[in-house]
């Protein structure tokens, strides 16, 4: 099972694409004038009723994008892939909606009030902006503060039953009934920009928030054969998750595994990356006479999700690594590099966007 609280290791992300119904996004992207390289390059792979978000793109006309943040650390590399998505949106115009689940960290994960919106300010909401988000086009919020929210997961709750969240969940009898809860009111964040006009809502995410968009949609369809709403179903898109530098799963828990966006440049950052898994060889000979598997390796893939923009500068280090001209220290020296300066350059737009993200919430 998989649900917003655990995520196994070994998704299957097909059979999943399968048994919930989510369609690849492949057969779209002829229609998207501009994909994100994310979508270029397989990372969002699956959707649901995206084509209405590319009408918007391509029409001009207004849509939403939903990202609800619970923190729960330092945000790394793995985060950042939504603050990506977020930038892409915002080009195209799109009304940036950011729940802070301060309800849900409370109810799920035990988390006082104060320390989430402290969290949230200092590290999500500070590399948001210091990333690019512009912070007077973004409705930020606390949901413990957004009464209309509240209210609207309120009058949603009676659209499902006990039953249901056990099924989509697996919550029992020892769950809190906070918990039980919290996803009707990440419903009504999803569905809270449609509350005064019709408006296209896409909601990025992992593969482990689907539950929450197959109640919503469930939910939207209930609330308005009953007349008193009428919301479209959100739309939504699913990205891979990054692998950790040491090959399992990139956690905020696990220093080791992870790129912090409030790293700086230093001995023991590049030592992480100089002792990354990477897809090369046993031996230097057996790598240039077989050449590597950048399918396999940390460092291509940190280049393929964050480093290189240009799909040409990317091809080129794949066909060398698979022909063994590449050698995997050359590699992460150069991975090192281009991580050093994004970070330095980041390091010094956080100071400024730290004072301007006190003042948002
Ligand atoms: Fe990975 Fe680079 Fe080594 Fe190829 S050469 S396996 S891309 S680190």
């Amino acid at each position: 099972m998989i649900t917003p609280w655990e995520v196994s290791e070994d998704i299957d992300y097909k059979k999943t694409m399968e048994q919930f119904g989510i369609k690849s996004i492949k057969e779209l992207l002829d229609d998207i004038e501009n994909p994100h390289h994310f979508m270029r390059r397989g990372i969002i792979f699956g959707h649901r009723d995206f084509g209405r978000i590319i009408n918007s793109i391509n029409e001009n006309k207004k849509f939403a994008v939903v990202s609800g943040m619970m923190p729960s650390g330092k945000m790394h590399f793995g985060h950042k892939m939504i603050i990506d998505q977020l930038l892409y949106y915002q080009k195209h115009n799109a009304e940036i909606y950011i729940p802070i689940a301060d309800l849900e960290a409370y109810w799920a994960r035990g988390m006082d009030f104060e320390t989430t919106k402290n969290l949230a300010i200092e590290e999500y909401i500070t590399n948001y902006i210091a990333l690019g988000l512009n912070p007077d086009k973004i409705n930020i919020y606390l949901q413990s503060k957004n009464e209309s929210v509240k209210d609207l997961a309120m009058k949603l709750s009676k659209r499902v039953n006990f039953s249901e969240m056990k099924g989509i969940y697996g919550f029992g009898g020892e769950t809190n009934i906070g918990h039980i809860f919290a996803p009707i009111v990440q419903v009504a964040d999803i569905l809270y920009p449609q509350l005064n006009k019709k408006i296209p809502t896409v909601v990025p995410v992992g593969i482990d928030q689907d539950p929450h968009l197959r109640l919503t949609r469930d939910i939207a369809s209930r609330a308005n054969k009953t007349k008193e709403f009428n919301f479209m179903p959100p739309s939504s898109t699913y990205h891979r998750f990054m692998t950790g530098l040491s090959g399992g799963k990139m956690s905020s828990s696990k220093p080791e595994t992870a790129i912090f966006l409030s790293d700086t440049p230093s001995k023991s950052l590049k030592k992480k990356i100089m002792s990354s898994k990477t897809g090369g060889r046993e031996t230097l000979e057996e790598q240039k006479k077989l050449g590597g598997t950048p399918e396999n390796c940390v460092v291509y893939e940190l280049f393929v999700y964050h480093l290189i923009d240009d799909d040409k500068e990317l091809k080129e280090i794949y066909d060398s690594c698979k022909g063994g001209e590449l050698l995997c220290g050359s590699c992460k020296k150069n991975c090192y590099e281009k991580i050093k300066e994004f970070l330095t350059d980041l390091g010094e737009k956080r100071e400024c966007a730290k004072e301007i993200a006190m003042q948002i919430v």
